[in-house]
């Protein structure tokens, strides 16, 4: 083996770089050879870049390098998963007792950035556009290097490391040398890098309520920015993961075969249908006129409200159901022509929009409901077309128990069941007891 302090590593990736940085703050002399450009010139070539979940492998090697105070500048930190039921309900599990056990979420291309420069501080030579295509070993190794115009570049090293990745080329290079006893099994899963953007990059009209009000408050996340969240559904999920200044990188997963997967969500459409699958079940639709006015009534069932909005039902809609204290629960909502909508003749601006619910629980307060509250968990909202049209919103919000009255209903029964069946118990002992004593006083009554 060479005793040479020259080490080649191919590829710059937070292995690489990482990598780089250590050997070269310890006196070794480090070339690292990249195929994509440089991430500082061209931008992180991503798509993809995927958010790290950083946890205390990841930091224990960031401390040797004494790197923590950098990063821990871009880090989020994570408390738990936070698990996004298919209810529309959310449960934090915790990755620990307490904040002293967490993960922390940190931008992969800015943390590679980072390494990158660190590297560089320390004296090693970073080598872009070069894709390695072939290597030779015997006497150290003979590496094959293409760019992106096609030119080919040949070195010989005295030592190569490979880091370059999943699919590494290196490895593959050995591997046909001599058999390393590699396995590769597919995943069968693919993902895709979407993004919630931070409130402060949100239009103003797709805000809901508690946003706009989250906002004016100087909050920047739209969902709660100290977990890591998961929609789990079944054969494919979507993460999301806080950037420090307020977005989400939001990742889906999804099967390459089957339904729902990459293979059958081949076009956009079929994309916004996959997200747009709000489970609203319409049971009745109705055309009738009152006081010459037409009404057109939808009446449908809907698992998880949150999923109603942007819906091809409610395109308008924004609504939210959040917690207000511990026993109640806080609907708001704003129902809005969207901007730059078709202008309507004047005669059909004639006509009322509506919405109404029949919510689960009972009621408590509300703000215009337009009949007040009914039958204690119906309420509704109303106002003229016309004002709609003309921009004005049908705001609506409602505050109602978290308990349900189904629930409250089967309460109430057992506790009268259980309650009736005591006092008919009761009832028998005192019968049993006085029918005993009756026996027994004539049982002694010819022994004296
Ligand atoms: C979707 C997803 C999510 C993940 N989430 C996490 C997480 O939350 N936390 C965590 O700890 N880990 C996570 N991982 C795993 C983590 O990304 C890897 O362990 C890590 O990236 C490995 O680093 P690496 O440097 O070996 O490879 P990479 O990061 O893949 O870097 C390889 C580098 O080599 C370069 N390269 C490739 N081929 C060549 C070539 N022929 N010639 C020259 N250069 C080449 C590439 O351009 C790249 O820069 C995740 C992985 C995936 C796929």
């Amino acid at each position: 083996m060479s005793h040479s302090k020259d080490i080649t590593i191919v590829g710059a990736g937070l292995v690489g770089a990482l990598l780089a940085t250590l050997l070269a703050q310890r006196g070794f002399a480090v070339t690292v050879y990249e195929r994509r450009p440089d991430p500082r010139v061209a931008g992180y070539a991503g798509g993809r870049s995927i958010n790290l979940a950083l946890a205390e492998r990841g930091l224990h090697g960031l401390r040797l390098a004494g790197m923590t105070d950098t990063i821990m500048e871009l880090a989020v930190m994570m408390r738990g998963r936070m698990v996004h039921h298919r209810d529309g309900r959310t449960e934090l599990l915790r990755y620990g007792r307490d904040d002293s056990e967490v993960i922390w979420s940190v931008s992969r291309g800015r943390l590679n950035i980072a390494l990158i420069d660190e590297a560089e501080k320390a004296g090693a030579r970073f080598v872009f556009d070069r894709r390695l295509t072939g290597a030779k070993f015997g006497d150290g190794a003979a590496l094959h290097f293409e760019d992106e115009a096609g030119e080919t570049h040949d070195i010989r090293v005295p030592f190569a490391i490979g880091a370059d990745g999943a699919g590494s080329a290196l490895r593959a290079a050995m591997n046909a040398e001599s058999p390393l006893g590699e396995r590769i099994e597919p995943l069968g899963h693919g993902y895709k890098e979407l993004e919630i953007p931070s409130l402060t990059n949100m239009p103003e009209s797709s805000l809901v309520p508690d946003e706009a009000s989250a906002l004016s408050r100087g909050e920047v996340f739209a969902i709660e920015p100290h977990a890591l969240h998961i929609w789990p559904r079944g054969n494919y999920m979507c993460i999301a993961l806080p950037n420090a200044e307020g977005s989400f990188t939001v990742t889906l997963f999804l099967p390459s075969e089957g339904d729902p997967s990459f293979a059958t969500i081949a076009s956009s459409a079929a994309a916004r249908a996959l997200f747009e699958r709000s489970g609203l079940r319409v049971k009745r639709v109705t055309l009738v006129h009152r006081d010459g006015r037409p009404y057109l009534f939808v009446s449908a069932d809907f698992d998880d409200l949150s999923r109603l909005p942007g819906t091809p039902a409610f395109p308008d809609l924004q609504i939210s159901l959040r917690p207000d204290g511990d026993e109640r629960l806080r609907l708001q909502g704003r129902w809005s022509r969207p901007p730059g909508g078709a202008v309507v003749p004047g005669d059909q601006r004639d006509g009322l929009m509506a919405v109404r619910f029949h919510l689960p629980s009972k009621v408590y307060s509300h703000q215009n409901a337009h009949d007040g509250v009914q039958r204690g968990n119906i309420v509704g909202w109303r106002q003229d077309v016309a004002a709609a049209l003309d921009g004005q919103a049908l705001e609506f919000e409602a505050v109602m128990s978290r308990r349900s009255i189904l629930f409250s209903t089967v309460t109430l029964f057992a506790a009268a069941i259980v309650g009736g069946l005591g006092i008919l118990a009761a009832a028998l002992y005192l019968v049993f007891r006085r029918g005993r004593r009756a026996a027994t006083g004539r049982s002694a009554g010819p022994a004296g």
